[in-house]
């Protein structure tokens, strides 16, 4: 496998104090550390290769549009899409998902029509749809999960009816860890005649995701949860699908030609991308993207599964300790609560000895409400996180629960 100790070295953050203590970054679900790669890369772009795209004829703005165009074949051959067409550059997931619910309602939907969302969602994956509900009148379904936190396939597959126009659904739990078996639910969609979105968030940045593989019909991601930078996104869309969509926003770039009678729209990918794009952002993603595989995702991911073992046997051991998400297949998230300490509580006092969780409800309210508490604490892991770390957070996490007696 990979040396972590070198690895962290391109990882300045992971050497930073925090209140004298050295830093335990375990909030990977939430942002990623980025490698020195990637924040040089931003850097390289302003300095020396800094002029709008592809309008251009002059020498800059030619090798800014070359850089931008080569990120997007690099998403393309990173996610094993057909082609680069198929890759929409966006501010990050929840503008992927809002990009297709308002274009796919519009173009496929009316009142009565159904989406099926599932219980554990993120935010960004209900509200988009509930905007769409009370623009068109269309219907959320939502499939419900066992108490284990997996999805109940039997209870999906009565959710069909000939009225479901989309599947949307989270591949990875950004709360419970579980990785829906997406492969599968999209076969069941299909047979159905239902075309398939999948909410990648958790799961790009810790499993290998091969879309002609998992034959959905959209992808979304963030850039800034696989270690590049914020405001950068990625919708995989398959070609046929976005051709029928009409376009999200209006503006600059995303024309044929316009005048006051009549405009035309210009053709994939561009169609959807309104505005001058963030060019330095998608070469630094790329950058990322090239980082990881070079580590190697199966070895990321067998890393992980490691310290995800290890982090729950450990934390299982502390009195009064409940894990929220015993799937059977689980990504690097850890949600607990201890004995009745408020998650709030235990996340400032971890803070205090410098290990960084996220608390409380994790942008997923109605899964908390199915989990029936208000919120929880969050551990996420990554490739750069060791044991060492997992035994001083589980350390901290003891001391919390000392003090609350
Ligand atoms: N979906 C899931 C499963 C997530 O974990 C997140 C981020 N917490 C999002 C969507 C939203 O991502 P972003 O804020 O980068 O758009």
């Amino acid at each position: 496998m990979f040396d972590v100790q070198a690895i962290r070295r391109d990882f300045p953050i992971l050497d930073h104090k925090i209140y004298d203590k050295s830093l335990v970054y375990l909030d990977n679900a939430a942002t990623t550390q980025k490698p020195r790669e990637v924040v040089e890369k931003i850097e390289s772009g302003y300095y020396n290769v800094n002029a709008n795209i592809h309008r251009g004829v002059h020498f800059l703005s030619m090798a800014a549009t070359e850089a931008h165009e080569e990120a997007r074949r690099t998403v393309q051959r990173f996610l094993n899409a057909r082609s680069s067409n198929e890759i929409v550059f966006t501010r990050g997931t929840t503008e992927s998902i809002n990009l297709i619910a308002s274009s796919f309602a519009d173009a496929c939907m009316s009142a009565g029509d159904e989406v099926i969302v599932s219980v554990m969602e993120h935010h960004s994956n209900i509200v988009p749809w509930q905007i769409q509900a009370a623009r068109h009148g269309i219907v959320l379904k939502v499939i419900p999960m066992d108490e284990k936190g997996e999805l109940r396939l039997d209870a999906y597959r009565e959710l069909f009816t000939e009225k479901t126009c989309l599947v949307a659904v989270t591949h990875v739990s950004n709360v419970l860890g579980t990785v829906n078996p997406v492969k599968e639910m999209i076969t069941l969609a299909h047979e159905r005649g239902v075309p398939v979105l999948v909410d990648g968030a958790q799961s790009v940045p810790h499993i290998k995701v091969d879309v002609q593989d998992l034959d959905a019909e959209f992808y979304v991601f963030s850039g800034h949860k696989v270690y590049g930078p914020t405001g950068i996104g990625v919708l995989y869309g398959k070609e046929e699908w976005l051709d029928r969509l009409p376009p999200y926003q209006g503006g600059g770039e995303m024309i044929a030609s316009v005048s006051f009678e009549k405009t035309t729209f210009n053709e994939l990918p561009f169609k959807f991308e309104a505005g001058t794009p963030d060019y330095i952002g998608s070469v630094a993603l790329a950058e990322a993207l090239r980082y990881v595989e070079r580590i190697g995702m199966d070895d990321i991911a067998a890393y992980e599964e490691e310290l995800l073992r290890y982090a729950t046997a450990r934390l299982g051991e502390v009195e009064g300790a409940r894990i929220f998400g015993q799937a059977a297949h689980k990504g690097a998230v850890l949600s607990f609560l201890i004995g009745d300490i408020h998650h709030y509580d235990m996340g400032m006092l971890l803070d205090r000895l410098g290990i960084a969780v996220r608390t409380g409800h994790h942008c997923a309210q109605p899964l908390m409400h199915a989990l029936g508490v208000e919120g929880t604490v969050r551990a996420s892991f990554s490739f750069y996180n060791t044991k060492e770390e997992i035994d001083a957070f589980v350390a901290g996490v003891e001391r919390v629960r000392k003090m609350f007696g």
